[in-house]
């Protein structure tokens, strides 16, 4: 077995490589910070942080107490989803003054179903700059770790609050192949499963990927046909941070070709080969030749 080796974090030569980029004034900074494990915070995010002349924030206290965690103490302004346009007026005019003004959320990715989108707006239309600071995100995080095969994912973030809004959000996604990405409150996980039940064939995989990098932290692949019962299995999941996966649509053409082999082979075990390929023809509007063909290979003709 390999020696496990400790880090001395302050004393590491690549703190220094934090410092040899160039942060220029009069520049908006949009910071990820840690989903649950504070030391998911990144090097370059506290080097950016200590020199930061103000930090806008969600919630000051919050972020406050974040900053004193590793021991610094910054002015803060609140930046939320009430204030956002007025703020963003107020930030451009730092901006101009030629501060370096850090924008960070609560948790993980400013402007990823989190405020922060429309002060970037605000900035980039004032002509001044804007660098992001890579890290966490809870989705990314989510699918790095739900074995879904899928080059492509669909964030549709969070649900609406109220029964029909979920269903109309959910209709158009029906046939989507890339895998969708949900975000979920703790009270509304139920809810938001029995949407997914309703609007999704109980075949495809769901991911629930619940509590990332704290210590109840849960990754639970299932099918949606057993996601309800996983959900209500145990009560402190009710309570959870999550983000849920679920499997995209088959591609049109195999979720078509699977339906037409599966009205052959009824045919087939009541009809001639001719007559269940003109049937199928019927059936599923493919070609009776194809059909043909296929029906062949099934009675081993
Ligand atoms: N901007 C954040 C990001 O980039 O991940 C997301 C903020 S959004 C207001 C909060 C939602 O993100 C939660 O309701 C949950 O769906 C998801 N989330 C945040 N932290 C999480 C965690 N530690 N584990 C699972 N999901 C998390």
């Amino acid at each position: 077995m390999t020696e496990q080796q400790t880090i001395d974090i302050a004393r590491l030569p690549v703190m220094g490589e934090a410092a040899q980029q160039s942060y220029p004034t009069a520049t908006l900074y949009v910071v990820a910070t840690p989903i649950g494990n504070v030391t998911d915070m990144t090097l370059r995010a506290l080097h950016l942080l200590a020199l930061a002349d103000v930090v806008a924030c969600e919630d000051t206290r919050k972020t406050g107490a974040l900053l004193q965690r590793f021991g610094l103490s910054k002015s803060t302004i609140a930046a939320h989803q009430h204030n956002e346009r007025e703020v963003a007026d107020k930030i451009v005019e730092r901006l101009r003054a030629g501060q370096r003004v850090a924008l960070v959320s609560d948790a993980g990715t400013p402007g990823v179903s989190d405020p922060g989108a429309r002060i970037v707006d605000a900035v980039r239309t004032a002509g001044l700059n804007v660098v992001p600071l890579p890290g966490p995100s809870a989705a990314i995080t989510a699918l790095s770790a739900s074995g879904l095969v899928n080059d492509r994912f669909h964030f549709v973030g969070f649900l609406p609050a109220k029964a029909k809004g979920r269903e109309t959000a959910l209709a158009p996604l029906t046939r989507e192949t890339s895998t969708l990405v949900f975000y979920e409150a703790p009270h509304r996980i139920v809810d938001c499963v029995e949407a997914l039940v309703a609007a999704f064939e109980p075949t495809r995989q769901v991911v629930f990927a619940r509590e990332l990098s704290k210590m109840f932290e849960e990754i639970h692949r299932c099918t949606l046909g057993e996601a309800l019962a996983w959900v209500k299995a145990d009560a402190h999941r009710e309570k959870g941070e999550f983000v849920v996966l679920v499997e995209g649509a088959v591609e049109a053409s195999d979720a078509e070709d699977i339906e037409a082999e599966r009205v052959l082979q009824i045919l087939l075990t009541e009809c001639s080969v001719k007559q269940a390929a003109n049937l199928a023809a019927q059936i599923t509007g493919r070609k009776k030749n194809a059909l043909y063909e296929r029906a062949l290979q099934i009675r081993g003709e």
